[in-house]
């Protein structure tokens, strides 16, 4: 915690992905003073995506890191502060309608919140997953891919990351080996077809990984056909997981409602169940993941920001059922006015 006072800003983010930072870009550029909690790198997964070929604009396709260090020069042109974290560890709402973000460096406070902190690798909880991490498991192919040159790869999913990853690795290995649990796979066409025209990549349709072997280093990965209950061993040298992603909300429970699934519940103007709190990107209850959503959000979620900040009137009620704490009077005492809907209109600003 930190011991000097703590800094009030208009507009705290909580996440440097792409919605976080488009959200700065319009936040900073209308005039408000705004912060970026970044934990990591800038940019989130997208940061760590090889080649971005479906953001408008970019025809020949850009890096993910190039595209997140582009947005958050271009936030940072405005006046966003990007304050580096290691984590949030909680929020702390306050009796003057403002919120006090508390991590591990600097706590800050803020009279509307953005939470944006986007998703991380599921893992599959095999043996061998957490033993040999970093020493042949991965999940980031950008990071690891080029220490596989020449050697044989196993990637585990049939998703656009297991897909989108294994491409790149066969750029470094022999062989690159997907492991997918059904006999066709969910990436996107494109991206099959690219996959399925590919000399270096090789399918194992119908089964999973059991146990990932090894004794200093990974050496090879056990797997079953769910079809047949056949056993097999692949021999390779590194094991990419894509099995799908989990929300890093852990910080936010008991602080916003989320889904079963630790997704942030939002309304269809991005507002939480807590007043003055918005959220966006991968984390929330998204109808899909893609860094062109993700954008629109961080647009509307600032502009909604914006209003708040003028009315202090809370666009919640949520739809979903939403538990009042109980208090004298039926009054709403969180921070920002009574729960009061208001018909916030999703007119663009520029
Ligand atoms: P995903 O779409 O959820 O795919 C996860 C894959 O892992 C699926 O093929 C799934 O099999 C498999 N799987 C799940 N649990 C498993 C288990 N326990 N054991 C074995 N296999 C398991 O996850 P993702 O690929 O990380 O993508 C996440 C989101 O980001 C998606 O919406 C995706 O479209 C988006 N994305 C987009 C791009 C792009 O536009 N270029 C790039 C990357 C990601 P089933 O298919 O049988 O369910």
């Amino acid at each position: 915690m930190s011991l000097s006072p703590e800094r009030t800003f208009d507009v705290a983010i909580i996440g440097a992905g792409p919605a976080g930072m488009t959200a700065a870009i319009y936040c900073s550029r209308g005039r408000l003073s705004t912060v970026v909690l970044e934990r990591g790198i800038a940019g989130g997964q997208m940061a760590l995506t090889e080649l971005i070929e479906n953001f408008p604009g970019f025809p020949d396709g850009i890096s993910g890191f190039e595209l997140a260090d582009r947005m958050k020069r271009q936030a940072q042109q405005f006046g966003a502060e990007i304050l580096e974290i290691t984590a949030v560890s909680t929020i702390r709402p306050e009796a003057d309608a403002t919120y006090t973000v508390v991590t591990d460096q600097e706590n800050v406070r803020a009279r509307t919140l953005l939470l944006v902190p986007g998703v991380e690798a599921r893992k599959s909880g095999i043996p061998g997953e957490a033993e040999f991490i970093g020493r042949g498991v991965s999940w980031c192919a950008t990071c690891d891919g080029a220490l596989y040159k020449g050697k044989q790869v196993a990637v585990i999913g049939g998703g656009d990351s297991a897909i989108e990853e294994g491409l790149f690795l066969a750029k470094f290995a022999d062989a690159v080996h997907v492991i997918h649990r059904r006999d066709e796979l969910r990436a996107a066409r494109i991206t099959q077809e690219r996959a399925f025209a590919n000399p270096k990549m090789r399918f194992i349709w119908d089964s999973v990984p059991l146990r990932i072997l090894g004794e200093n280093a990974v050496t090879g990965v056990e797997y079953q056909n769910v079809k047949t209950q056949e056993l097999a061993t692949l021999p390779v040298n590194g094991v990419f997981l894509y099995i799908g992603q989990l929300p890093n909300t852990g910080f936010l429970q008991g602080f916003v409602d989320l889904d079963p699934n630790g997704y942030i519940l939002t309304n269809e103007l991005l507002c939480t169940s807590a007043c003055g709190v918005f959220a966006a990107g991968d984390a929330h209850t998204t109808a899909i993941k893609q860094i062109a959503w993700a954008i629109g959000e961080g647009a509307l979620a600032a502009i909604q920001m914006e209003k708040y900040l003028d009315s202090l009137e809370c666009a919640t009620p949520a739809p979903w059922p939403v538990e009042q704490p109980a208090q004298a009077g039926g009054k709403d005492q969180r921070p920002g006015k009574a729960n009061k809907t208001s018909q916030l209109n999703t007119d663009s600003t520029t």
